[in-house]
């Protein structure tokens, strides 16, 4: 049903009013079909109609003023919220304005409410993971030192070994705090892309070069296409290339031995989608949309022993989508897993 506006409802009730006392008056006095009669009731109609309406109209002009003043108070706090939410549309009903104003300051504070209670237990997990990964080398290290002063530094069969043993878990703490840093640099938009335009094919053919050894340990061949056009690309190449050896690395240490990696490059108009593709271990369905998240690893202890920090595909995202570029995984178990991220053409 369509509401009664505000002047249309004034004018109803004044008239209530009035037809009210001039009917009182007609009955008091006691019904006679004379002028006089007729005059005073006229009169009193009138008479009773106008005041009604003044005196509703200095009510209704205070209730506007109140309902003003709070409708600028609730604008106001929705204005210092970090996030309004909702934009409204006023029907010009200054009571409906509030309304609407109020139910959307309080769904601003709920989305609000949810955002922090969300943060507090990213908080609280991303503090619990950090200290847990820092927890095992800082303990190796400290048997190490401690077996040393115990007699083992005189001891010539295990005092080089466990001084090797403790520099190995001290190079894991500075990847693990390398990348956090470089993870929180992401994540609060610190880190400033400063992008050019640069090949990527000579730069994946780099990261090729650099990764070699490792890959020979385990029988893996990193290949290109056989005959690689210079691929320009416009994008920050340091950045680009922790994506690259993080992917490429990753498919050494998830790729079974005597495998392949291929990388590749297809031409999609405005951007370049390159591709990762080995074929080793592969990821099941249910691990492959949290794949992306902090220290998220299918397996931890097989990550872990391949010195992963669980951080290397949230930072390939954070870099990907730094660009306004994506980046996609699609993968078999015991198949293998292919990689795909786009960049703008240089
Ligand atoms: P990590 O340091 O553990 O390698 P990442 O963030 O780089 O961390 O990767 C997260 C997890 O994704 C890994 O622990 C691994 O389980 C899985 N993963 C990443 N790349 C591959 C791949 N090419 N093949 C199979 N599994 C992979």
């Amino acid at each position: 049903m369509k509401s009664i506006s505000p002047k249309n409802l004034l004018i109803i009730i004044a008239m209530l009013l009035a037809v009210l006392v001039s009917a009182s008056i007609i009955i008091y006095t006691g019904w006679k079909t004379d002028h006089i009669q007729w005059l005073w009731a006229v009169g009193a109609f009138v008479f009773s109609f106008i005041t009604s309406i003044l005196m509703l109209l200095f009510v209704n002009t205070l209730v506007l003023k109140k309902i003003n003043q709070l409708l600028a108070t609730v604008k106001y706090f929705r204005s210092q919220s970090a996030q309004p939410s909702t934009n409204i549309e006023y029907s010009g009903v200054e009571i409906d304005n509030l309304n609407l104003e109020i139910l959307a300051w309080a769904d601003d504070r709920k989305n609000e409410i949810e955002r922090l209670k969300k943060l507090e237990i990213y908080r609280k997990e991303y503090l619990g993971n950090v200290s847990h990964e820092l927890k095992t080398p800082i303990f190796n290290i400290q048997g190490y030192v401690l077996t040393l002063l115990d007699g083992g530094l005189e001891d010539p069969t295990i005092n080089r070994n466990y001084l090797m043993h403790a520099e190995k878990n001290v190079d894991r703490m500075i990847t693990i705090i390398d990348d956090l840093e470089a993870i929180s640099q992401l994540e609060t938009g610190e880190l400033q892309l400063e992008p050019e335009r640069f090949d990527i094919a000579a730069l994946a053919k780099d990261v090729i070069d650099a990764q070699e050894m490792k890959a020979t340990e385990k029988g893996i061949i990193l290949t290109l296409p056989e005959e690689v056009k210079p691929t320009f690309v416009f994008a920050d190449r340091f950045r680009i290339r922790q994506v690259l050896v993080n992917l490429i690395v990753n498919s050494i240490k998830y790729g079974k031995e005597y495998g392949e990696t291929q990388i590749r490059f297809y031409d999609k108009g405005d951007t370049i989608s390159i591709e990762i593709a080995d074929n080793g271990i592969g990821i099941s369905e249910e691990h492959i949309t949290r794949l992306f998240e902090r220290f998220y690893r299918v397996d931890k202890s097989r990550s872990r022993e391949q010195g992963g920090t669980g951080l290397g595909l949230a930072i390939v995202k954070h870099i990907i989508e730094a660009h306004n570029q994506t980046i996609k995984v699609t993968s078999t178990e015991n198949v293998g897993t292919v990689f795909s991220f786009t960049l703008k053409k240089g």
